[in-house]
């Protein structure tokens, strides 16, 4: 349930009803607005939900208390209208400026991440992807460097002072990689991984969530739910593309999902371009659109000699192409209200 305070009430008021929902059982979230402040309430199993929201409505400082409809609740849009992530000083996820995060598909050695976050500090990033732990659809395929990588990302990230997002494959990592991560990314693959969505949960770090292949957007919003319920409001989410029936592309970017995200929940959304098409040549045009979709930030593969990746080479952007996709993307920023510095 949601329940709304009048003007009139206190600080007092307002903590009362806190610790009266907490003994309940309830999980609170609490959002001030300009005019009200919302008290959202979910997962409690109270029996007398009906009696129980009479009692708050009957409140003389409360105007109105109301059922949170939609499935995910802690995340929904109905509870608060925008959460904006801090990631570190100066860096922020869901404000008025987009964000980049940008790198190599996978940590490929400790000279090569170096270089690649100086050549994009230098472009104005301030996030610098890679995967230490690659899931590979083919177990002959390149796996990661493992810790080895994380301390090559921690090691770039000394170098040039960039915040660092980096994949956590299973439940049992997400504290040794948190260590070294500012973001953890759970990847399509394991976007229904619920130990791994749990444990996310049960750190303070922020956690981008992919959409899986073929998930449903409902099915992402409450796995994204999973994380948040555990604790963990700092969530956003990520567009990748999705299967479908086209093989021209990898995947099909779907971006009636970024706008329905940011239109059902107030998590901050991600756009990924990169996986979302499958070929360099289509990141920036689809870049374009996802930010003109409402996308609060992008994640892109870049390196600096795409031919030669590990993974991921042919929809790897080249410092030359990165910066004119940047360049292209300021203007259509600008034109809905965004910055993109
Ligand atoms: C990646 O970001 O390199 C990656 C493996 O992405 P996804 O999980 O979307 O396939
Ligand atoms: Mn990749």
């Amino acid at each position: 349930m949601i329940i709304i305070l009048s003007h009139k009430a206190t600080d007092n008021n307002k903590n009362s009803v806190i610790d009266r929902l907490k003994k309940m059982g309830y999980k609170v979230d609490v959002s001030e607005g300009k005019e009200r402040t919302l008290i959202g309430a979910v997962g409690s199993n109270v029996e007398n939900k009906n009696e129980v929201m009479a009692q708050f409505m009957s409140l003389p400082f409360v105007e109105n208390v109301v059922p949170i409809l939609k499935p995910y609740k802690m995340v929904s849009r109905e509870i608060r209208e925008r959460s904006v992530i801090k990631v570190r000083d100066g860096i922020e996820i869901g404000g008025k400026e987009i964000m980049l995060m940008a790198g190599p598909c996978a940590v490929e050695g400790e000279a090569l991440m170096i270089e690649c976050a100086h050549m994009l500090k230098a472009a104005g990033v301030k996030i610098l992807r890679g995967g230490a732990y690659k899931p590979r659809t083919s177990p002959y395929s390149f796996q990661g460097y493992e810790e080895k990588g994380l301390k090559m990302l921690a090691k770039a990230s000394e170098e040039t002072g960039l915040a660092i997002i980096t994949e956590v494959i299973q439940g049992r990592d997400v504290k040794k990689v948190a260590n070294y991560a500012d973001i953890l990314q759970i990847g399509a693959r394991n976007m229904q991984n619920f130990n791994l969505l749990k444990e996310c949960g049960k750190v303070d770090k922020p956690v981008l969530l992919k959409r899986g292949l073929s998930a449903t957007i409902e099915e992402w919003l409450l796995a994204a739910e999973y994380i948040v319920k555990e604790g963990n409001p700092k969530v956003m989410l990520c567009e990748r593309g999705i299967r479908t029936f086209e093989t021209y592309t990898r995947n099909t970017l779907d971006l009636n999902a970024v706008a329905a995200a940011k239109s059902l929940t107030h998590l901050p959304v991600v756009a990924d371009p990169s996986h979302g098409t499958g070929r360099w040549e289509l990141v920036s045009p689809m870049a374009k659109a996802s930010v003109a979709a409402g996308a609060d930030a992008l994640i892109i593969e870049v390196h600096p000699r795409p031919e030669e990746a590990f993974s991921d080479g042919q929809q790897t952007l080249n410092f030359k192409h990165f910066k004119q996709m940047k360049k292209e993307l300021k203007p259509v920023a600008a034109a809905v209200g965004r910055t993109l510095k």
